[in-house]
């Protein structure tokens, strides 16, 4: 057998690192954690896209009593945007979440493996890399695409 290794890079940044256009990206996501609704877990995220045609749409995560029923903040958003702006390009994603204790969670909070997987077909329709913004309370890190935070990911669609 052969050993090999799988490398992820990303940037740390500081929310002051980032243009005009990202603040109000991290910003909406933030705002967006107030519209979670999050009764079981009280785990409030928020996402927010912007698209090509200058747009951005949000989400949050909506919990349901029946579990599997409810949907993570991510794909709250991408399949809204999908539906609204079908065809339209993603330009980026950030995500924020606000813990149990209703405060930012200090460190970026990374999206789960079923909405990279949903995020990644946008990718794959946009034809290009979507970057993705983890928001923590003091720090973010970005990676550059989505594919980038799905090694070996199931594409060949
Ligand atoms: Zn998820």
């Amino acid at each position: 057998m052969e050993k090999r290794k799988i490398e992820i890079e990303y940037e740390l940044a500081q929310f002051d690192d980032f243009c005009s256009i990202g603040k109000q990206l991290i910003e909406e996501a933030r705002r967006a954690t107030e519209r979670s609704y999050a009764p079981y877990s009280h785990f409030c995220v928020g996402a927010a896209i912007r698209l090509d045609n200058g747009e951005i749409v949000t989400g949050a995560n909506q919990e349901n009593a029946a579990y599997p029923s409810g949907t993570c903040a991510e794909r709250s958003a991408c399949f809204y945007a999908g539906a609204q702006y079908p065809g339209v390009k993603f330009d980026a994603i950030a995500i924020a979440a606000r813990g149990t204790d209703g405060q930012f969670t200090p460190e970026p909070v990374a999206p789960c493996g079923a909405c990279r997987q949903s995020l990644l077909e946008y990718e794959k329709l946009a034809g290009r890399s979507v970057k993705v913004i983890l928001v923590g309370r003091d720090y973010c890190y970005v990676f550059p695409s989505v594919a980038s935070l799905l090694p070996l990911c199931f594409a060949d669609f």
